[in-house]
């Protein structure tokens, strides 16, 4: 087998249901491309002699079945965000449905099941709610949170769900029965291993994510007849504020990130005074306690500035994401193939969610990264380098030796 042939006529045939007219890919969860994308990989796996189910609510599972019960899952997401590239999530899927063709044939039937899943989503591009798939195929999902929302066109959650042809039930699913471990091959949307000319990251933890939104309150004024002192000026106390919200992520760990991304203005005029500001802040950190530090010494912080600028503040937390570990066994036994094939590896921290987050709670979980170029992702212009797909998906077949057979 071709590994590098396989990987692009793969990734170019999916591609091909989810080309945007505007540039790069858009498979939105329950669209019409999303559901071709989903068929094309059944049908493919059921031409080639594969079991193949979907679960309820459309995630798509391609089982080789082995000698024992226990099940190894590999996968990753298969929707993208709006023009997004053409590895993030699936290239996950297609490395796995390759390692999956590779062993049954060279190999044989495993001790363990290996089971490759699509996962139906995972960006939270469509509608306002992430990793829909790898909660549903844990048994994790509330459906609660999301049979009220609407995209951006105002069509309903369950509605774009039924038609596709799948619904929600809130049986378990059997799918995820005696599953032991969950493997996610990704690209790594950053510039790590590219600069360190690594082939392979080893994540050993994903980052908590906290998100706020903080609004200052002044006063609307002249900016021609009010006088400096006399001011209570929204936007000169939020650049102070979010000088800090740099200053204090850089003092407390050299891994901290903070960022303020937005930022809105009222009444957003040249000639008047601020009256009010609207920001967010997004927080993130491997080390539970540390962003706790982060959320006190803030707001500490906050209440200093704000009174000293003579503004109001209030902060609102409306994320609160744990970090997770992955595990350290399987981890091993990633590292032990990349030694033994001589590929150059590295552990690092995911500063992005991945689906590898849900079920590391639940599994023994890894996650592999292979390097993006310039670092870029969520954009048409996403890459990798073809070598490193290549090595991504051996690794990955190398594991599953290990751990299957
Ligand atoms: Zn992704």
């Amino acid at each position: 087998m071709n590994l590098k042939r396989e990987i692009e006529s793969r990734l170019e045939q999916l591609n091909s249901y989810a080309l945007d007219p505007k540039g790069g890919l858009t498979r939105l969860l329950y669209t019409k491309e999303w559901k071709e994308t989903q068929d094309h990989l059944r049908n493919e796996a059921l031409s080639k002699g594969y079991d193949v189910q979907y679960d309820s609510i459309g995630n798509l599972y391609i089982t080789l079945p082995g000698s024992s019960e226990e099940v190894i899952l590999v996968g990753s997401h298969i929707d993208t965000v709006c023009q997004g590239g053409k590895l993030d999530g699936q290239f996950g899927i297609v490395s796995g449905l390759i390692a999956l063709d590779y062993l049954k044939s060279k190999e044989g039937q495993p001790k363990k099941t290996i089971r490759v899943v699509s996962l139906a989503e995972e960006e939270g591009s469509r509608f306002p709610y992430t990793f829909w798939g790898s909660k549903n195929t844990t048994n994790s999902a509330n459906i609660e949170e999301v049979e009220h929302l609407v995209d951006n066109q105002g069509v309903n959650f369950m509605d774009a769900m039924r038609n596709c042809g799948f619904s929600y039930s809130k049986e378990k699913n059997h799918l995820f029965n005696n599953v032991s471990s969950f493997l996610e091959v990704h690209i790594e949307q950053g510039q790590i291993l590219e600069k360190e000319k690594i082939q392979i990251g080893l994540v050993t933890d994903i980052v908590g994510q906290k998100r706020y939104s903080v609004t200052v309150q002044g006063q609307a004024n002249h900016a021609g007849t009010t006088p400096m002192h006399y001011r209570q000026d929204a936007l000169l106390a939020s650049s102070i504020l979010v000088q800090k919200v740099n200053e204090l992520a850089r003092s407390i760990s050299s891994t901290m990130v903070a960022t303020v991304g937005k930022m809105e203005i009222f009444p957003n005029s040249s000639n008047v005074v601020a009256q009010e500001v609207q920001f967010t802040i997004d927080l993130r950190h491997t080390n539970v306690s540390e962003l706790e530090r982060y959320e006190r010494e803030i707001k500490e912080e906050f209440d200093a500035i704000s009174t000293q600028q003579d503004v109001k503040y209030s902060m609102k937390k409306y994320m609160d994401g744990k970090p997770v570990k992955l595990d350290e066994s399987l981890l091993k036994t990633i590292k032990d193939v990349c030694r033994k094939h001589n590929i150059s590896y590295k552990e690092m921290i995911s500063g992005a969610g991945h689906d590898a987050q849900i079920f590391a709670p639940l599994v023994q979980t890894a996650l592999v990264f292979v390097p993006s170029i310039g670092g870029i992702s969520h954009n048409p212009s996403e890459n990798t380098a073809i070598e490193d797909l290549e090595t991504g998906v051996k690794v990955l077949i190398e594991s599953l030796k290990k751990l299957a057979y």
